[in-house]
């Protein structure tokens, strides 16, 4: 199938041989009939699958195709929600270099950073608007963004917002819309909540399934060390040294081990990056594009602020610890080996992680293959280490924060 098939228009199809794009990702094919139709559609599908363009191609299409004159100015026709400002960020520059042979504008609107700017932008007028949900309710009760025009609204990666708390926020953007409008909902994940939140507002929704899951998990060459835990630094720098080349994506649990290895590789004459929820939105930005362009090689990473991230070309992934939810490594792994480049993923598995392995290769379906020659190999027989809580030692009773502090308690990623 072509962009052709699609019935996609002269502008558009222009603008995708520009881009290099020669056949349409399932998603695109399975996708752009529908929102050309009008329909309102769920995708399970995750960043990497071409779901971008599979929303903002027929988007640009029916925007173009009734164009009002100019009179009054543009008005807010499409609207994307998008959880992280990185996701809002590159999702602004597709529906730009997708459109650019069309006459219609797109603005990102997104927190952490100046909001006169983005007011002027707006003022100008625009018939595309991106936003993460923080600022876009912002600048609605400053009255500088009207929404009673919006005709397609799309909420991407819906699942992450869920995990980040912006459903309400979500719900009461969806709101502040015209009730007749086209929705569109991506979501790498179906969980309950976000299943609740499509019944409530999307009407006769079509169905759209794109697994990458068993794909992925096949084409990517994938090796699991054993090893203590406190040993997985030394493996680290181990594969480094010897072995792992290239660009390299390390995922971390948490912030604290995010940042601990980050210190032990520059101390070992390593160039790293990393990108964790704690960091401002300036160094997040920096640390993407220092990675991005080649100007360092290695990136490390909790799941969720590598979440919606487009960092393409990886020469491999290491889960320096291995993720709980099976469907999460999938995810990882499969940010290597993208467009038919075979990537590599090294798995660390230490003694309290050995159950992960067990639900990982159920949901793949394949047996990791286990790498044993190794300078730090676990004891077969090595109890997982549980850290009990002290039975006396601290002179704070249990109990003593507030539950106003509790609830100020900030993420762990
Ligand atoms: P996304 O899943 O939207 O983050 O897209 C992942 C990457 O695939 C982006 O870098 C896109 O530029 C690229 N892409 C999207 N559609 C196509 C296509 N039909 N052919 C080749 N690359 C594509």
């Amino acid at each position: 199938m072509s962009f052709k098939d699609l019935q996609l228009i002269n502008p558009l199809l222009k603008a995708i041989e520009e881009q290099g794009y020669t056949i349409p990702t399932l998603v695109q094919q399975k996708t752009i009939p529908l929102v050309l139709a009008k329909k309102d559609v769920i995708t399970s599908a995750q960043t990497g699958t071409g779901k971008t363009a599979a929303f903002a191609l027929p988007i640009l299409q029916l925007l173009f195709e009734k164009q009002d004159a100019p009179k009054g100015g543009k008005k807010i026709k499409a609207l994307i929600v998008s959880p992280t400002r990185e996701l809002a960020l590159q999702i602004g520059n597709n529906f730009k270099a997708y459109g650019r042979h069309t006459n219609l504008r797109a603005t990102v609107i997104f927190g952490g950073t100046s909001i006169e700017p983005q007011i002027d932008v707006l003022t100008k007028g625009v018939d595309i608007l991106v936003a993460t949900p923080g600022r876009l309710i912002d600048l609605h009760k400053q009255e500088m963004v009207d929404l009673s025009h919006v005709e397609i609204l799309v909420l991407d990666e819906a699942d992450l917002m869920l995990d980040m708390g912006f459903i309400d926020d979500v719900k009461h953007i969806e709101s502040l819309c015209p009730k007749q409008k086209q929705i569109l909902l991506f979501s790498a994940t179906m969980p309950f909540k976000v299943e609740q939140l499509a019944n409530t507002i999307l009407t006769q929704p079509e169905r759209i399934e794109v697994a990458q899951t068993s794909s992925a998990a096949k084409t990517v060459g994938q090796i699991l060390y054993y090893v203590p835990k406190r040993n997985k630094i030394e493996l680290c720098l181990h594969l480094l040294r010897n072995e792992i080349k290239g660009s390299i994506l390390i995922f971390r649990r948490t912030k604290f081990g995010v940042d601990k290895l980050e210190q032990t590789l520059i101390k070992n004459g390593y160039q790293v990056e990393t990108l964790h929820g704690d960091k401002s939105q300036t160094d997040r930005q920096t640390a993407l594009k220092k990675f991005k362009s080649g100007m360092v090689n290695i990136l490390i990473v909790t799941d969720v602020a590598a979440r919606g991230i487009d960092i393409n070309e990886l020469d491999a992934v290491i889960n320096f610890d291995l993720p709980n939810i099976p469907e999460t490594y999938v995810h990882r792994i499969g940010r290597t080996g993208r467009a038919g480049n075979s990537g590599m993923s090294y798995s660390f598995c230490s003694a309290d992680e050995k159950n992960y392995v067990q639900t990982i290769q159920q949901l793949i379906q394949v047996q990791i293959p286990v790498e044993e020659q190794h300078p730090y190999p676990l004891d077969p027989k090595a109890k997982a280490i549980v850290h009990k809580p002290k039975q006396s030692g601290s002179k704070h009773k249990k109990g003593r924060k507030s539950q106003a502090s509790k609830k100020k308690k900030k993420r762990w990623y």
